[in-house]
Order: C-alpha cells, then structure tokens, then sequence
C-alpha cells in the first residue's frame, strides 16, 4: 500500500491562503455582541452562517430588542426559525427563550457584556452556568465575541480538518483540538475558522462535496475515494478508515462490480443463445 505524507504546517497555511483567496470577499463578520453572538450559535448549530445570519435580520427586523424576543412565546420565535428554514426548530426556540428568561433572572438585565471586563476563567464559569450552552457554543462566543484564542469545533470545520487529512477521519473533538494546536497561530484562529466552516459549509458539505469546484482538489486525498465512501454513514461504519485503506477498498469493490456485470452479461447471451436455437428447432 502506497503511503501518503501527513499534510504539515505549511500545506496547512497554504490550504488557508487559497481559502482566502477564495472566499475572503463572502464572509461576513459574526455578531459582536456576546448575547447576540451567544444566540447566533444557537440558531447557527446544525444550520448553515448564511441561515443564521438571515435568522438574525429576520429578528432585528420582527423584535425591538433580545428583552421583547424573552417576553414573547416559543412559537413566535419558533416562527422566526421557520421562515428562514432552520432545522430544529422548537428545541432552538425553547432554547433561546430559557437562556433569555434565565440571563434576566439571573443578572436582572439582558445583556452579557459585563463578563468583558472578567478573567477568562470568570467568564467561562459564568458561560457554563447558563442552561442549554453546549461547550461549541461556548467556544464560539469566547472566540468571535470575546476574542479568546479557542477553536470552535464545529461539524463543517471538522469536516473539512478530517478529509483534508489533518487527523484521521473519525478522529475526535479532542484530538482535533490537539492537532490544531500545532496548526493554526493563536493571533490567526478567528480568520482560519471563519474561512474553513465557510469551506465546509459552501463546498466540502457532508453529503455531495463539490470537490470538481474546490480550490483544495489538488491536494485533498478524499476525492480520490468514489461517491459511495462518501457518505457519513459509510465512514461511521467502517473500522479501516486510513484514506489510503478506503482507496484500496473501493479500487476492489469497483472489480467485484466489473466481474459482475460480466457474468450477469455472459448469463444474458448465453440465455439468448438457447431462446434461438429453441425456435430454429
Ligand atoms: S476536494 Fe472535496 S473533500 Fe477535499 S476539501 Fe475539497 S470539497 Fe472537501
């Protein structure tokens, strides 16, 4: 079996410099706000930027502010999330609602900005405390709103680490946190995130990945793998998950698949054959 060269440091700062390239003019700036950012996460999990960010106008636009979107019902926020097709619907509603009821219980305001002038560590404990953050949630806002150096971990940008071949492909939020570590500058996070969950979200999407248009083809080793070891089901099912593996694997099943249709061809003329030698007879 060939070996394949772990992609390094460099290929990594040159994968992002084509994505910049790419993409620099398409991104859009992340709420600024820490409730604002904390809400943005919420409506953007499992969804796409481009979904959330016309959630948000579409909320700018119906609510004066986040304290009438915390007085109003689930289902008028719920109707929000369906206009702009978000996936889970009532659980994200419910969700902002609770975090929006609790923020104002708890501090008797609606607003998170205090916890810019806190450590990180204070800032942190006092994210968890909230209800219905989850730690990608967290890292999100400590990154985009309160311009901590931590990797959000979301699917696209996962995705797109995984297949680019940075880590295995089933590799684990931990350890793509460690292998970034050595990947991205701490002074470069919010650029390089913002560029890959775009990659991921616009290009390399999890079903269909649009590899005959992505800048990164050259150098990616997923696209080299047919269509039906593509799918995420395929891969959460498969032990052997080096590239190079799968490569092998479906290069054998694509024989298996000629051999096949050979036979099933030999048995149709050889069927054909009898048919006419029964109505000569
Ligand atoms: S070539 Fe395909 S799999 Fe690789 S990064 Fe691009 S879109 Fe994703």
């Amino acid at each position: 079996m060939k070996t394949r060269k772990k992609p390094t440091r460099k290929d990594f700062n040159n994968f992002l410099l084509k994505l910049d390239a790419e993409y620099s003019t398409k991104i859009t700036d992340e709420p600024k706000s820490v409730l604002s950012q904390l809400i943005f996460s919420i409506i953007a999990r499992n969804f796409t930027r481009k979904g959330a960010d016309k959630a948000f106008s579409v909320f700018q636009n119906k609510f004066v502010d986040w304290n009438e979107v915390r007085i109003s019902s689930v289902s008028e926020i719920a109707e929000v999330l369906e206009q702009v097709k978000s996936p889970n619907v009532e659980k994200k509603a419910k969700n902002i609602k609770k975090i929006l009821v609790d923020i104002y219980s708890d501090y008797h305001k609606i607003s998170l900005e205090f916890v810019k002038t806190f450590s990180a560590e204070k800032t942190k404990k006092i994210l968890q405390s909230i209800r219905g953050i989850t730690p990608r949630v967290m890292d999100t806002v400590l990154l985009y709103a309160l311009d901590y150096p931590v990797v959000p971990i979301v699917s696209p940008f996962a995705r797109v680490i995984r297949r680019l071949g940075f880590v295995s492909l089933t590799a684990t939020q931990k350890e793509i946190k460690k292998a970034l570590d050595r990947l991205i500058p701490k002074t470069k996070i919010e650029n390089y995130s913002r560029l890959l969950i775009h990659h991921g979200e616009s290009v390399c999407t999890l079903q269909n990945p649009n590899c005959r248009k992505c800048v990164l083809k050259r150098f990616c080793p997923y696209p080299g793998l047919p269509k039906s070891m593509k799918t995420a089901a395929f891969i959460k099912n498969t032990e052997t998950l080096d590239i190079d593996r799968l490569k092998d694997m479906a290069k054998k099943r694509k024989k298996q698949l000629r051999l096949k249709e050979k036979k099933r061809r030999e048995k149709v003329s050889i069927a054909s054959i009898g048919k006419t030698n029964k109505s000569q007879k």
